[in-house]
């Protein structure tokens, strides 16, 4: 296994309500005032309240979404930079993530008509887009995806492009797949190459940091682990691998491969 350093995120901040709570139903939750603000205004009120002093804003970006019904947001804002193959590191990170939660609450509450705005959840563990990946018969790279490599043993498609985040703080790498096109990813990339009945699958397999910011969304990560499944259920019938067999198997279970 080769670590890698990974970025992540915890996720996430919620903006709620002010003051009209009551534990019923969303569509009774609305609230004006939140439904008209818009994300650059929070992101302003980031900015402001950096300037104005408060402590743990690092980042002054990130996808913010407005739920739809009640007047809730959902906000990926705070990210840590951390070492997830080590369990101190990855710990500190958490707290650091959930501390800083409530400093970017600070800043949302000084918007005008936010002053109640409160936490409604944030995820259960931090959330961490990338670390170990297999060693595999052949590394998936950033120019297969780029150039929308093919590949004759072909087990999935990708469709997303090369989304790094870099650092914490700092936005994502967007890198678009030549004419917007898909890649191959081959059946190399998921056998481990020193113990032939072991196969990766999802943001596991075995990828650059750039290729494996790509292959790790969920709807690619769903097809890989469809051909893993396959893949395994085929060696353990003849303790070898029959990529034809996989290939036409993965077909007939309704999977999108060329
Ligand atoms: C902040 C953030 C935002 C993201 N946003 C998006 C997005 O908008 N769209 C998108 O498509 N993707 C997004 N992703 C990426 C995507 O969510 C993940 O990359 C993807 O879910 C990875 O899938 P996976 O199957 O490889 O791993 P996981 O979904 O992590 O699945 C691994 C599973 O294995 C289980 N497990 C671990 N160890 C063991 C063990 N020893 N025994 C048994 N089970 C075990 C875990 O509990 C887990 O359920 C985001 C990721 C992050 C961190």
């Amino acid at each position: 296994m080769r670590p890698s350093l990974p970025i992540g995120s915890i996720c996430s901040v919620r903006k709620s309500r002010s003051g009209k709570y009551r534990d019923t139903p969303n569509a009774s939750r609305r609230n004006e005032r939140l439904d008209k603000i818009s994300r650059e205004e929070v992101l302003e009120a980031v900015k402001a309240a950096r300037a104005a002093g408060v402590q743990g804003l690092t980042a002054e970006t990130g996808t913010l979404v407005k739920l739809p019904i009640s007047s809730d947001w959902v906000a990926y804002l705070v990210d840590e930079e951390y070492d997830a193959t080590d369990i101190a590191s990855l710990t500190a990170a958490e707290i650091s993530g959930r501390e800083r939660a409530w400093c970017y609450l600070e800043a949302i509450r000084r918007i005008a008509g936010c002053e109640k705005a409160f936490i409604a959840s944030t995820g259960p563990v931090i959330g961490t887009r990338e670390s170990r990946h297999i060693n595999a018969h052949y590394q998936l790279k950033q120019e297969d995806v780029l150039n929308g490599a093919k590949f004759d043993d072909v087990i999935a498609l990708g469709a997303w492009a090369v989304e790094y985040h870099a650092r914490a703080g700092a936005g994502s790498i967007w890198r678009s797949i030549k004419d917007n096109q898909t890649f191959d990813i081959p059946l190399r990339s998921l056998q481990c190459v020193d113990t032939p009945n072991l196969f990766a699958a999802g943001r596991t397999i075995d990828g650059d940091q750039y290729a494996g910011s790509s292959v790790r969304v969920m709807g690619t990560a769903f097809a890989t682990g469809h051909a893993a499944g396959v893949a395994a259920a085929n060696f353990c019938r003849t303790k070898s691998i029959d990529t034809r067999a996989v290939q036409n198997e993965l077909v007939k279970q309704g999977a999108l491969i060329p």
